[in-house]
């Protein structure tokens, strides 16, 4: 009986297909495999239906109709036959019809597409509710005000979904009746007012459309289903897809499902939970709920839920059932489940069950208790964990076990960590109060927003919280590059800087109260918790390492240029130093003044002076790292920033000279200053990133290579006679052409000849290059001739290649993000398509000429997961990061080879 509302000329159905699936009563047509055809949702439904579990039952309308609906602005006769049969199915099966009689049919109508596509599509709930069924359903459920929201809701859904009203009107009248009726809150409005408001609700569908609100519930479901199948094509989901890069004609599918209501009296109730604590991996049962509530007031905080083990007092059989059930879920999908349910009069249902969200520490031990349960295999056990969650390890979280947390709000988890101090609003209150000294008094800055003038608090402060702002803001930016803990857009929290205070859930908090922070998961909490100190060393951490480190081939190595940095990067299981940027060791106060002495010489003579002075602190600094990384190579890179970064700002020079001139003329210091002035207006450049840097720096002074040579053998020398196995790799920055890679070479080999004659002792090391620069990366076979081996300068490369300014590219990439023109910022994952060419072109042409050529990574990327994969894939003998990264990138690496291995072996992948 039903037509499909707008198609004008018949639409012809693709033969024998078969469109409309239907689940519950223990069966289900399709299964959890079937993503493809029934979206993840209704895959899911299926799964969880044949699985036993008491689903509301409904159908699936496949996503073959939306394709049909997309081509022809409707669907074929067979999609609303097929529709009608399980309509049918799912009426006999309830004992109910849609909207009729004494106990009606409602159902939901859903979006479900193969990729979840959160929140980009609609949903229609209580269809089936008209003039009619509303009274049924307030008699019922015995419970008016229940009834009449319901309806009032379905219309406004239904109007702004299907009928395209704008949502505003209705929030109109919504508004203009809680004034009218002086109520604060929408639960305020009773059932005589939501009969008013359904009445108006009606008005306003009919000014609109010019026809009644439809009350055939058959009329509601059809044109339910089509207005999903149009929101597949509206601009949010065409956008999402684009950035997500989902394809356009997968379409979605139409799950309709029967409603069933948690807010019927005191045997109803809803809930969520976890099989196991999210927060910390112990397996206990976990979560909450509200009895005769609906999930969104568990959502909206006006009540507050019960924890899921008192549930066991109120229902036991319920709750045993529940346990049960979500046993028998683990068991099923062998992975901790987050589930939602409902208790409709006593009856449980599940709503939804999925692998649920966990924090790093609780993805180590689930994975490591599912392997003692004999649940999952160590090998799988090893891609449980995301190898960035690592990093939970590695700082201070909030001590929960004993406290009593209040959460006054979440915002993002900017930058990981927890942070508990004494408020301060502004930056010189938190410098004030933090002070520089040994006896820090711990503060958390908070900000609307911060700033670049708060960096000085920022860098005191214990933690930072702002209102505002969100994951690249700059709070969140320069937070994660201190490694201190951010929580970023808490919009719930307000923060008056004026008055000095911040108001959250209504309470008042002035400067100098306490509050934790959970960057971590984004909480802000009442009150001074106490924290854990990172542990790197955990049992279970190193547990899981030992089962997958067994299988990583390419190996890890740490960017430190200090020996702290070098000692800490070896606790993390780093192999070595993949790059040691020599010229953070010349800003340390003693040698700053020689190496500006060195920039201002004006002629090699004075040059070789300051750099003789330079020498012998170079030689201890290399020294150090040679100790600490004893038996493990060390990359070290000759100088490669201009040299302009060694000098004091053009601007501060110029207002330091000038208030000199007008205070104090005869002022001896003026002198040094000018010429300092004048040097650094030489060394201007429009592009210093594109100019006098890199291997540039010593082919044009090749004392400073000698300098470097010299203190890099002499090192090695030294600690070698103290019996240290040292392993260096001279690295030449930013070649692009064969003659500069052999230029430098020859500096670095003829010192090294010079050093070892003269100590007596010969030591094997190797001459290399870094490719940073897209003509490297295309004479690799040449430069291979002189270099023993490359490492990949991906932040550089990326650069160049690009075009993008690495120091500027957040002016330009939210926008891009947004637009979908990028997917992610090509200076955090390699760039595989474009700049990932370069590298794998690089890595073979070198290997050609050079078939043993050792080739790793020292870009930011070496520690990105996917840009580790990546680097496996091309056949890269490491990867090199910061220490912090070390971790990530060892699980990453064995991730990628594990995937590999088990593949070929075992048929798993993950
Ligand atoms: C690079 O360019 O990737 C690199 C590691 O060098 P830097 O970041 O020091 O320029
Ligand atoms: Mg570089």
């Amino acid at each position: 009986m039903a037509t499909s509302t707008l198609a004008e000329t018949e639409v012809p159905a693709k033969a024998g297909t078969k469109y409309v699936y239907s689940f519950g009563g223990g069966k289900a047509d399709g299964d959890g495999k079937m993503k493809d055809v029934l979206g993840g949702k209704g895959a899911g439904l299926a799964e969880m239906t044949n699985a036993g579990l008491p689903v509301p039952p409904g159908f699936t309308i496949q996503t073959e109709a939306c394709r049909e609906y997309m081509r022809s602005n409707g669907v074929s006769k067979a999609v609303d036959q097929q529709m009608d049969a399980a309509l049918n199915q799912l009426e006999d099966l309830q004992g109910q019809q849609l909207g009729q009689g004494e106990n009606p049919l409602l159902v939901s109508v859903r979006s479900g597409a193969k990729f979840s596509m959160p929140g980009m599509m609609d949903t229609i709930l209580n269809l089936g509710l008209n003039d009619q069924s509303v009274e049924a359903l307030a008699k019922r459920s015995n419970n008016p005000r229940f009834a009449y929201d319901s309806y009032r809701r379905l219309i406004q859904m239904f109007g702004s979904v299907v009928l395209e009203i704008p949502k505003s009107a209705f929030e109109e009248v919504f508004d203009q009746k809680k004034h009218q009726k002086k109520a604060k809150l929408d639960t305020d409005l009773d059932a005589k007012a939501l009969k008013e408001v359904i009445e108006e609700y009606k008005k306003l569908v009919k000014k609109h459309t010019k026809k009644d609100f439809p009350q055939d519930p058959h009329d509601q479901l059809v044109m339910s289903r089509d207005a999903v199948f149009r929101s597949w094509g509206n601009d949010r989901a065409k956008h999402y897809r684009r950035i997500n890069n989902i394809d356009d004609m997968l379409g979605t599918a139409v799950n309709v499902q029967a409603m069933v209501y948690g807010n019927l009296g005191d045997t109803s109730g809803t809930g969520v939970g976890f099989t196991r604590n999210p927060a910390l991996g112990d397996n206990e049962f976990y979560g909450e709920f509200l009895m005769n509530a609906q999930g969104e007031d568990v959502v909206a905080g006006i009540r507050t839920p019960v924890p899921i083990l008192e549930l066991k007092k109120i229902m036991p059989d319920v709750f045993n059932q529940l346990r049960e059930i979500t046993t028998r879920l683990e068991k099923h999908y062998r992975d901790m489940q987050d589930f939602e349910f409902t208790i409709q009069d006593g009856k449980l249902y599940m709503l939804q069950t999925r692998n649920g969200k966990r924090t790093g520490r609780a993805a180590v031990r689930v994975a490591i208790h599912m392997v003692e349960e004999g649940l999952i295999t160590k090998e799988e056990a090893i891609f449980r964990v995301e190898p960035n969650q690592l990093y939970d390890f590695l700082v201070p979280r909030l001590d929960e076990k004993k406290a009593k947390v209040e959460v006054l709000a979440t915002g993002l988890p900017a930058s990981p960590g927890a942070a508990v101090g004494q408020i301060v609003f502004t930056a010189d209150e938190a410098v004030q109060k933090a002070g520089h000294g040994a006896i820090k008094h711990p503060v958390i800055l908070v900000r609307a927003e911060t700033t670049p003038e708060d960096i000085h608090g920022m860098e005191v402060a214990a933690g930072i919280l702002t209102s505002r702002g969100g994951m690249t803001s700059h709070a969140a930016v320069v937070t994660r590059g201190m490694g201190k803990c951010c929580v970023a857009g808490a919009g719930d929290i307000h923060v008056d800087e004026k008055k000095r205070e911040m108001t959250a859930k209504g309470q008042v908090f002035k400067a100098g109260d306490w509050i934790s922070l959970d960057g971590t998961t984004g909480r802000v909490i009442k009150g001074k918790l106490n924290t854990l100190e990172a542990s790197p060393d955990d049992p279970e951490l190193q547990k899981l390492m030992g089962w997958s480190e067994p299988f990583r081939t390419m190996k890890v190595r740490a960017n430190a240029d200090i020996p702290r940095d070098a000692i800490q990067a070896r606790a993390f299981g780093a192999e070595g130093i993949g790059l040691c940027r020599t010229e953070h060791m010349f800003f340390g106060e003693d040698k700053l003044p020689h190496m500006r002495a060195m920039i201002l010489a004006g002629n090699e003579k004075d040059r070789r002076a300051a750099l003789k002075k330079l020498l012998p602190l170079q030689r201890k600094d290399f020294i150090g790292v040679f100790k600490a990384m004893d038996g493990f190579p060390v990359t070290i890179r000759t100088l490669d920033p201009p040299l302009h970064e060694f000098l004091p700002r053009r601007e501060d020079l110029m207002v330091e000279i000038a208030v000199l001139e007008a205070t104090k003329p005869k002022s001896p210091k003026l002198k040094g200053l000018r010429i300092l002035l004048r040097r650094v207006e030489e060394l201007h450049e429009f592009n210093p990133m594109l100019g006098h840097r890199g291997c540039r720096l010593g082919i044009t002074y090749p004392e400073i290579t000698e300098m470097q040579a010299r203190a890099i053998f002499e090192a090695a020398v030294e600690v070698s006679k103290n019996g240290v196995k040292v392993l260096p790799e001279v690295m030449i920055p930013l070649t692009a052409t064969l003659k500069e890679m052999a230029n430098q070479a020859a500096i670095v080999r003829r010192v090294a000849e010079e050093v070892f004659k003269e100590k007596g002792k010969k030591i094997d090391y190797m001459v290399g290059t870094m490719i940073e620069l897209p003509r490297a990366a295309l004479v690799a076979d040449e430069i291979a001739k002189e270099a023993e081996f490359f490492s990949f300068g991906t932040n550089d490369l990326t650069q160049t290649t690009f075009g993008f300014s690495r120091d500027d590219i957040n002016k330009v990439l939210p926008t891009y993000l947004g637009e979908g023109i990028l997917k992610q910022d090509p200076f955090a994952v390699l760039d595989q398509e474009g700049v990932g060419q370069l590298v794998k072109m690089a890595t073979e042409r070198g290997r050609k000429t050079r078939p043993n050529l050792k080739v790793g990574i020292c870009g930011e990327h070496g520690g990105e997961p996917q840009s580790v994969e990546f680097c496996y894939k091309t056949g890269l003998n490491y990867v090199s990061c910061s220490p912090f990264r070390v971790l990530t990138a060892r699980l990453a690496a064995a991730q990628a080879a594990a995937a590999d291995k088990l593949k070929v072996e075992g048929g798993r992948t993950k």
